[in-house]
């Protein structure tokens, strides 16, 4: 028996290291017990085990946890939640997103899909459910983080999102493609098995898009290289992933995680999109000639005729675009949808502001005028919804300071106000 540590750090009780000197322990249920990774390697090794794949990957899986300081987690084996069905799905969405039903309709048969998907028996009449990852097109701030996010609320597998641009070829600056599968494993708190079946949102898939539209002639190795990397998950293939993220290399121990079933949504603005759908339909945009009104519905128009072909002729290479079979669109959001994402959403902007006054006893309104003003400047200064927390921001940052003081038990947020308070914090669009 080792001897007992006189401290209270987590030892070994074979070497009798602690963690104080660098090892790391996965402690024992029973008291005063555990064991360090390299005991646990000699161990294992002594018994033969290290030499087969499966135990090396239980190791480095116990390794990686330990790390996270995810050593207690039972492994609680997953209660069988009812399956949210489209409907209740979309309704949910609803809750929080002001417009883009197709999005949010398309997004939410995908996901009960998923659910069913990985619920099929192995020997299902020899139908097998494939997989349907989705591609999401729309400008930016319209909404597709927030629809991937809400989602993610409403799961029971792990969920993680990742920007396609940090993204980069081995051997370039930047991280590796299987830096998502590593998040996603962190998220699962290393366990593989339900990483294995969660999703994976990757937004501005576009900016890895080969630049050029005519593939020939304008290779960009770097876009396309990570577009063939991504591909491979996108496909279904097992591969090795660092556990703690990073580049690989060759002694770093690795997680092996299979892609089969985890579902891919990819979003991207695809800036532009519109005059190559109507390049495609043969028909002319109006892009320039025509009063706002008009070029919206336009725009709107074509969006709604988005096919793969145009992801092509934006440079996504056909195996991805295949491998992405769902798409859909976001539509630019207008005066109506910005004025009602400021007071609609469960957890609107104008809600949490009169939340955060009522928990100093104040009662907060916003005038009418005042919020037309603030999508006004919103729209003035081209920020979209994004914009509409930085001006509301702005405007209630004198109230947030006085008030807890003044002892007022009301505020009424004006249009004059609002106007006032950007003249006077010289409310800069370029600074948001
Ligand atoms: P995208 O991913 O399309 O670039 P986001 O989903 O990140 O855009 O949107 C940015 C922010 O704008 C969101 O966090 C949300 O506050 C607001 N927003 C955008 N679109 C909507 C929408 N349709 N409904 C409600 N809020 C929205």
């Amino acid at each position: 028996m080792a001897k007992k540590q006189q401290t209270n750090h987590l030892h070994c009780s074979f070497c009798g290291r602690t963690e104080r000197d660098g090892a790391t322990i996965l402690p024992s249920p029973a008291e005063d017990a555990g064991i360090c990774l390299d005991c646990l390697e000699t161990a294992a090794s002594m018994l033969g085990m290290i030499d087969t794949g499966e135990d090396e990957q239980a190791a480095t899986v116990a390794r990686a946890r330990a790390a996270s300081g995810k050593t207690h987690k039972s492994k609680a084996p997953a209660e069988h939640k009812e399956i949210p069905k489209p409907h209740e799905i979309k309704q949910f969405l609803d809750q929080y997103i002001i417009g883009q039903d197709q999005a949010k309709k398309y997004l939410s048969v995908a996901v009960y899909n998923h659910y069913k998907r990985l619920d099929q028996p192995a020997d299902a009449e020899g139908v097998e459910i494939e997989k349907s990852n989705i591609i999401m097109v729309g400008p930016t701030g319209t909404g597709k983080t927030l629809i991937a996010r809400t989602i993610a609320r409403i799961l029971d597998v792990p969920f993680t999102i990742v920007d396609a641009t940090v993204l980069t070829q081995a051997g370039y600056v930047g991280e590796d493609i299987e830096s998502l599968l590593t998040r996603l494993l962190q998220v699962a708190d290393y366990d593989v098995q339900r990483a294995q079946r969660g999703i994976v949102f990757i937004d501005e898939i576009d900016k890895i898009a080969r630049k050029g539209d005519n593939p020939s002639i304008t290779r960009d190795v770097g876009g396309e290289g990570v577009q063939q990397g991504l591909l491979k998950l996108l496909e279904g293939s097992v591969v090795n992933v660092p556990p703690q993220g990073g580049r690989k290399h060759p002694e770093q121990p690795m997680i092996a995680v299979d892609t089969k079933d985890i579902l891919f949504i990819c979003g991207g603005a695809f800036e532009g999109i519109e005059q190559a759908i109507a390049h495609r339909l043969n028909s002319s945009f109006v892009g320039f000639s025509t009063d706002a009104a008009t070029r919206r519905i336009e725009r709107d128009r074509f969006m709604s005729h988005v096919a793969p072909q145009d992801l092509r002729t934006f440079g996504l290479i056909p195996e991805i675009i295949g491998r992405l079979p769902i798409l859909t669109h976001l539509l630019p959001l207008d005066r109506d949808a910005l004025r009602r994402i400021l007071t609609e959403p469960k957890n609107a902007i104008v809600r949490q502001y009169i939340k955060l006054f009522a928990m100093d006893g104040v009662t907060l309104t916003f005038e009418p005028e005042a919020l037309d003003f603030i999508v006004d400047k919103a729209i003035e200064f081209k920020l979209g919804a994004r914009g509409l927390r930085s001006i509301v921001e702005t405007i209630m940052m004198n109230p947030m300071y006085d008030m807890p003081s003044t002892g007022s038990k009301e505020f009424v947020v004006t249009a004059d106000f609002c106007a006032k308070q950007l003249e006077e914090a010289h409310f800069d669009a370029a600074a948001v």
